[in-house]
Formats: C-alpha cells, sequence, structure tokens
C-alpha cells in the first residue's frame, strides 16, 4: 500500500521514467487516472483500505451491484465494461453513481417513477450504432465519473436544457451580465472533456491488451 502510495505521489509529479512507469505500480495505475484532485483523492482513499493484491472485479458481482434503470443489454454490458476497470475505478462508481440507459432492447419505457436513491453521480446512457462505440459512450461518462468533483447530497438538476442554454447559446445572446460565468463555465467543461477524453483513450488501449491476453 505505502508503496502504491508512493508511486501515486511520483506519478502525479511527473518525476518517473518511462520505464518506471511501466515496472511501478499496478498496470491501471496511469497518469491519466490521476488528472483531477478528486481522482487523487479517491485514488489514496482505495489504495489506505485496499492491501494487495488488487483484483478485478467479477462481473457478476459489479451486476448485482450495480443501480441500474431501464434496458437489461445495456445493464449487462455496462457490467461487463466496469468490471475490466481499474478497481477503485469499478468500486467508486458502484457506490456514487445511478445510470439511467435505453435503446438496445426497449426505445422507452412508462411506468411508477423508479427509485433513484440518493447516489450523487447520475448517467443517461443510449444504445450507439455499434458495439464497440456503446462501451465507448459508457467508458467516457464513467471517466467523468471518476474525475469529477461529486456533486452535493443536495445537489439536483433541473432540466438538461439548462445544460444546453448554459454550453450551447451563442455567446452574442447571452445576458452581458452573465457572460464572464458562462465563458468560466465553459472552460471548465472543456478541461472536463480532454481530461475523460485522455482516460477513455487509455482505458480503450487497457481493454483490448486484456482481450487480447485472453486469445
Ligand atoms: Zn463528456
Amino acid at each position: 500500500m505505502r508503496l502504491a502510495l508512493s508511486y501515486l505521489d511520483q506519478l502525479t509529479a511527473g518525476r518517473l521514467t518511462f520505464r518506471e512507469r511501466m515496472s511501478g505500480g499496478p498496470r491501471w495505475l496511469r497518469s491519466s487516472l490521476c488528472a483531477t484532485e478528486s481522482a487523487r483523492t479517491r485514488l489514496r482513499e482505495w489504495f489506505e483500505h485496499h492491501p494487495q493484491p488488487w483484483a478485478m472485479q467479477n462481473s457478476g458481482e459489479v451486476l448485482i451491484a450495480l443501480h441500474f434503470v431501464g434496458d437489461i443489454p445495456l445493464h449487462q454490458l455496462l457490467a461487463k465494461t466496469l468490471a475490466l476497470l481499474p478497481p477503485p475505478v469499478t468500486d467508486h462508481v458502484l457506490k456514487s453513481t445511478t445510470f439511467a440507459g435505453v435503446g438496445s432492447r426497449i426505445m422507452g419505457f412508462t411506468g411508477a417513477r423508479p427509485a433513484l436513491g440518493d447516489r450523487p453521480f447520475f448517467v443517461a446512457l443510449s444504445a450507439a450504432d455499434t458495439l464497440t462505440r456503446t462501451i465507448e459512450l459508457m467508458l467516457h461518462e464513467v471517466s467523468h465519473v471518476w474525475l469529477m468533483p461529486a456533486p452535493e447530497p443536495d445537489q439536483v438538476a433541473g432540466e438538461a436544457f439548462y445544460a444546453e442554454t448554459l454550453y450551447g447559446t451563442p455567446l452574442k445572446e447571452v445576458p452581458p451580465n452573465a457572460v464572464d460565468n458562462v465563458v468560466a463555465a465553459r472552460k471548465t467543461m472543456r478541461e472536463h472533456e480532454r481530461t475523460a477524453k485522455n482516460l477513455t483513450r487509455d482505458w480503450c488501449a487497457q481493454i483490448s491488451a486484456q482481450n487480447g491476453d485472453k486469445k
């Protein structure tokens, strides 16, 4: 555990050579996984509570622990995908996130409102046009959950329209007294997207390598 923490410090400070990076910690501990303060705090806490060996989760256990509403094939695919991720990420996502997904077997559904529970993150998923792109979409959203600070316990989203207004409205249509806040929010969003894309790319490479190992 101490070894992993000192490795994490050195990795974060950019003090490791390529050779050290390849041989120092668990294979999944890459700099893209430590790209934000929230992620580093989560990693540090996880290492403090999880001595070696750092086993990957079993996808059946992930399926049971996952809080998911909607399409069963997407639920199963998400569980399999999460089981391939670094164990601290899988643990964090299972504890902190509720997912909803449609577009694989069912396109929509009607019923009583689902029990959304009190996990701070909510992720909406749809089935993309290919399996690979659906997995990439899952990885991208999960990378946000890993990298972003958790919403406050009482923080709820009003409606998607708010985000669309914030990020999509041409600046000349934004009221002058809101421009500074909108520009700052867009800068933060671009940074979130940049770090999430880096992490998703690394996870795709790791999953391909794991699948290659099995063949
Ligand atoms: Zn994104």
